[in-house]
């Protein structure tokens, strides 16, 4: 008997593992290309097995480390944590695994987003961001960026987009956050390429078993680790991958003298985590498509968004660029007070910002001041069994009506 959770109709993405020949990204047990997204999942940036060792090396505390009194550091990495940390180099070598990339972790997604615009973009330069992005990478651009001289310029996700000349960087969100609009990426990277521009994707949503914007053109993943990439609602992290040595070396000097790591015992609880990412995802993105399925039916939620139905906006993009499709889903209840209803009704959906976690949660997003409508909700779905969920909420949802 499988113990894979049936595939709903409508969530066949493009399932073709297809990472690059050599990506290895320097993991220690060497790549895993060829293998699937479990097997990945699961041996991403262990050490190779050692008798009477873990699995899993513990984290290490450590601030200085000893150093040979006469060499001083020499070629050992280990001198300083901020620089470096074993803990943290191993889940990276498991991130540049999954991304096909080499990884930089920062101490959340903020984090590594702002390093991302601060290291590359000089005054004058260009940038466009999503107009329907992550709402304070918005807010960062237009209160620190612009100031600074950048010209700071938006576009929706699914377009139209603007010319791409003088432009230094495009940063795209695919799916968006929170309106789950989905951009062809490798089209857009060909456009951005020929104008001069670099292209980074925010892949917080998708994860990296969602898609691979590195293998789509891409030159940089910038991402969130905080939502479904670790998925226990217990730490936060960010993440930068690329395949350009310069990109990396100029990003990881930035990181080293702007300090903003994660500590090591929340870069081993990532690690930890990523294992059972494929089952976690696999689960969620079920959840996501029954869900959407009873949602589809009542006239009294609007908007439905979820790039995995077939009639969904997204939907030919999504088919064709993702792997797999995300365990969110959006929609608007019409007004805060039928979504605190819906809410208060629920015993499994859990008021929460944040996503991607193991338990089921939604968000009203306007209480955040992101620019949606009053009753528009976030939904995410967790692991729990399908059918709770669904009679869950359509009973949250009868009640609250
Ligand atoms: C949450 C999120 C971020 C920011 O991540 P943090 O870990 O909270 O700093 C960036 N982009 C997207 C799409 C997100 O959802």
């Amino acid at each position: 008997m499988s113990t894979e959770p049936p595939t709903p109709a409508g969530v066949a993405m493009n399932d073709e593992h297809d990472p690059r020949p050599g990506d290895s990204s320097g993991a220690e047990a060497g790549s895993w290309h060829g293998y699937g997204d479990g097997t990945r999942s699961v041996h991403a940036g262990l050490p190779a097995p050692e008798p009477g060792q873990p699995f899993l090396p513990g984290p290490v505390f450590a601030a200085p480390y000893h150093l040979d009194p006469a060499a001083g550091q020499g070629t050992n990495p280990n001198g300083y944590g901020r620089p470096d940390n074993p803990t943290r180099r191993a889940l990276e070598a498991a991130i540049g695994e999954l991304e096909g990339g080499d990884c930089l972790a920062f101490s959340s997604g903020q984090a590594a987003i702002s390093a991302l615009l601060l290291a590359v973009l000089r005054p004058g330069d260009g940038v466009v961001l999503p107009t329907d992005g992550y709402f304070p990478v918005r807010s960062f651009a237009t209160e620190t960026l612009a100031p600074m001289g950048v010209r700071v310029q938006f576009a929706p996700t699914a377009g139209p987009y603007p010319s791409f000349e003088g432009v230094r960087l495009l940063l795209l969100e695919t799916p968006a956050n929170p309106g789950l609009d989905v951009c062809d990426v490798a089209e857009l990277a060909e456009r951005a390429h020929a104008a001069g521009a670099l292209v980074a994707v925010d892949n917080t949503t998708a994860t990296p078993l969602g898609q691979r914007p590195l293998d789509l053109g891409a030159d940089l993943v910038v991402a969130s680790g905080t939502k479904a990439l670790t998925g226990h609602s217990d730490l936060l992290l960010g993440y930068l991958a690329t395949r350009s040595a310069e990109l990396l070396g100029t990003l990881r000097s930035w990181r080293a003298t702007t300090g903003s790591v994660p500590g090591a015992f929340d870069a081993w609880l990532a690690h930890r985590s990523l294992a059972t990412l494929d089952l976690r995802l696999a689960r969620q993105s079920a959840n996501a498509a029954a869900v959407a399925a009873a949602l589809s039916q009542r006239a009294d939620v609007t908007g439905l968004r979820w790039p995995g139905l077939v009639d969904d906006p997204a939907y030919p993009v999504a088919s064709r660029q993702m792997h797999r499709v995300p365990g969110v889903l959006s929609f608007d209840l019409g007004d805060a007070d039928r979504v605190a209803r819906f809410l208060r009704a629920s015993r499994l959906v859990f008021a929460a910002t944040s996503f991607g976690g193991l338990h089921t949660s939604a968000d009203r997003r306007a209480q955040w001041g992101d620019d949606t409508p009053d009753g528009f909700v976030r939904l995410s779905c967790g692991v729990e069994d399908g059918a709770d969920l669904v009679a869950d909420i359509t009973a949250a949802l009868d009640a609250s009506a």
